[in-house]
């Protein structure tokens, strides 16, 4: 039995196979040791293989999300037949004696370059697209397959890293753990892995021999174990079976209120990324949805989601969870959370870049676009907005603007619009320090933690080599934290966690004493929460 240790990103065993994710693109060798004919017929087939593969997808996109999502599979499929596109790659083939997968891929290259050129927003979406297929082809010239999928039956992922896109785009059902090579344990695939009960571990060193072999992940030692012998995969079995009973004795707790022993009463909300996860919000109990990561619907599509695509997703959440809180989150892509289509240029710091709400009021079709549909669907529950990465009291004026033109054209459409409560992330040391004057133009406060960490402490979340370092329970990070709530309370706006911090257990009774009125955690987290708060006396003195 080999044992390799990592960091956890979330406490929980996983037992199966080891998949290996084959991202890592090979060398691809410009020039070609075969005739011109052999190098055309090699493209001709993969061309064929390509066309099938998508077909196929067209298929499972249609009967899993409608045929407006699917479309776009027809049109990678358009673009694969395209004429001037076959043609730029015959001539490469031909005039510089290229191997197939050059041609695919500097014509690929070429192509993207062009549409994003391009001043209509829909041609320029069209780069993501022909980089898409031309990367499905060049993966099928050198035997890679099929990307992202996990075949039948369920296992362990192990990756060099996974960006945010790819992880989403994972077939849950089919996951039972990841271990990656890189990766940092605040980055927004650890929160996913969190949001989705997936055990998983970073800084791992596996190698590629263990693809197919049996492994247990154990996230709470930070190992995973492969090969184990029967006796190790017994007791580890028997561990996981009692995580399971555990989780099963706290649903005791379901249906009771989230109140100290003294009687402080707060509101446990949960955090999603997508309409899927409402289920794990309604199992676990939740009050009400304090984060919904809407940029994770952007980063699960291949073109700017409509306003008909979002609409139907946020009246799904808003119905389903029957008239409790749903905080949706405008866009806050950038940094870490790329979408190819939004064509962001590379950034030397992009964590200070262009991004979140810097990217909607300089793009306010986008922004418009989304802010229609969350004030369609809030005639169908109780649905807030709420603004990320504000610095100042202009952007939240500037946003609200935005979201007043918003609704006053939907009611002369005759749409229906229900009322929606406006609040902010405060997850700037600018926004902690302007958090009387916010307070004024808003109605709640949601600290995101985890940038107002990473901020506050100058440390870059997504850099592996600070985890060490990075410490939210830095007196820094807990006195904006209080400074942040008792600003709000004094313009009555209400105050809520919505950062990892918010599920640490340890710091429950500090934030309390603070005077929190909500905490919004990944959906598991729930239930253990609401336990540690009803185990809280906050009239004993400290
Ligand atoms: C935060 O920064 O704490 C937060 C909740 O937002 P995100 O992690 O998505 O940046
Ligand atoms: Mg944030």
């Amino acid at each position: 039995m080999q044992v390799l240790t990592g960091k956890s990103i979330l406490n929980g065993i996983a037992i199966g196979p080891v998949r290996i994710y084959r991202r890592a693109r090979q060398e691809i060798s410009a020039v070609s040791a075969l005739t011109k004919e052999q190098e055309w017929n090699r493209f001709d087939t993969a061309q064929s293989k390509a066309q099938e593969q998508l077909a196929a997808l067209y298929e499972k996109a249609l009967a899993e999300v409608g045929e407006d999502n699917a479309a776009i599979f027809e049109v990678h499929q358009m673009m694969l037949e395209d004429e001037e596109y076959t043609d730029a790659i015959h001539d490469i083939i031909e005039r510089q004696g290229a191997t197939a997968e050059y041609a695919v891929s500097m014509t690929g290259e070429n192509f993207a370059a062009m549409f994003a050129a391009m001043e209509d927003a829909y041609m320029q979406a069209r780069a993501a697209d022909v980089k898409d297929i031309s990367q499905r082809i060049v993966d099928i010239l050198s035997g890679q397959g099929d990307r992202g999928t996990l075949g039948e039956e369920p296992v362990i992922l192990a990756a060099d890293d996974l960006t945010p896109s790819e992880t989403v785009q994972l077939d849950k059902s089919k996951l039972l753990g990841f271990i990656t090579r890189h990766g940092s344990s605040n980055s927004h695939t650890a929160i996913l892995a969190r949001t989705m009960n997936i055990p998983a571990l970073i800084g791992v060193d596996f190698d590629e021999s263990w693809d197919g072999k049996t492994a247990v992940l154990d996230g709470y030692n930070h190992c995973v174990y492969l090969e184990p012998n029967s006796e190790f995969l017994a007791t580890m079995e028997e561990k996981r079976n009692n995580d399971r009973k555990q989780a099963a004795l706290l649903q005791g707790l379901k249906k009771k209120p989230n109140v100290t022993l003294d009687g402080r009463e707060i509101n446990v909300f949960a955090n999603i990324g997508n309409a899927g996860d409402v289920g794990l919000v309604l199992q676990n109990d939740a009050g009400g949805i304090g984060l919904f990561r809407s940029e994770f619907i952007y980063l699960d599509a291949k073109d700017y989601p409509t306003e008909e695509e979002q609409f139907s997703i946020y009246k799904q959440v808003a119905e389903t969870m029957a008239g409790k809180k749903v905080i949706i989150r405008t866009l806050d892509i950038g940094a870490d959370k790329q979408a190819g289509y939004f064509g962001l240029d590379q950034e030397e710091n992009p964590a200070l870049g262009y991004r979140a709400i810097r990217i909607c009021l300089t793009r306010r079709e986008i922004f418009k676009q989304q802010l229609r549909a969350i004030l369609r669907a809030s005639a169908y529950g109780t649905v807030s907005v709420m603004f990320p990465m504000i610095i100042s009291v202009r952007e939240v004026r500037d946003a609200k603007e935005v979201l007043e033109e918003c609704r006053s054209e939907l009611i002369a459409e005759g749409a229906a619009v229900g009322e929606v409560e406006v609040g902010i992330m405060v997850e700037t040391p600018a926004a902690v320090m302007m958090a009387d004057e916010l307070a004024e133009e808003v109605e709640f406060f949601s600290i995101g933690t985890n940038d107002l960490t990473q901020y506050t402490l100058a440390i870059d979340r997504q850099n592996p080599k600070l985890d060490a370092f990075y410490d939210p329970h830095h007196p820094a990070v807990l006195k904006m934290i209080r400074q942040t709530i008792e600003a709000g309370h004094r313009h009555g706006c209400w105050v809520g966690i919505c950062g990892e911090l918010g599920a640490d257990l340890t710091l429950t009774e500090t934030f309390l004493r603070m005077g929190v009125d909500e905490l919004s955690v990944s959906p598991l987290t729930v239930l253990p929460l609401r336990k540690r708060i009803r185990s809280l006396d906050l009239s004993k003195e400290l």
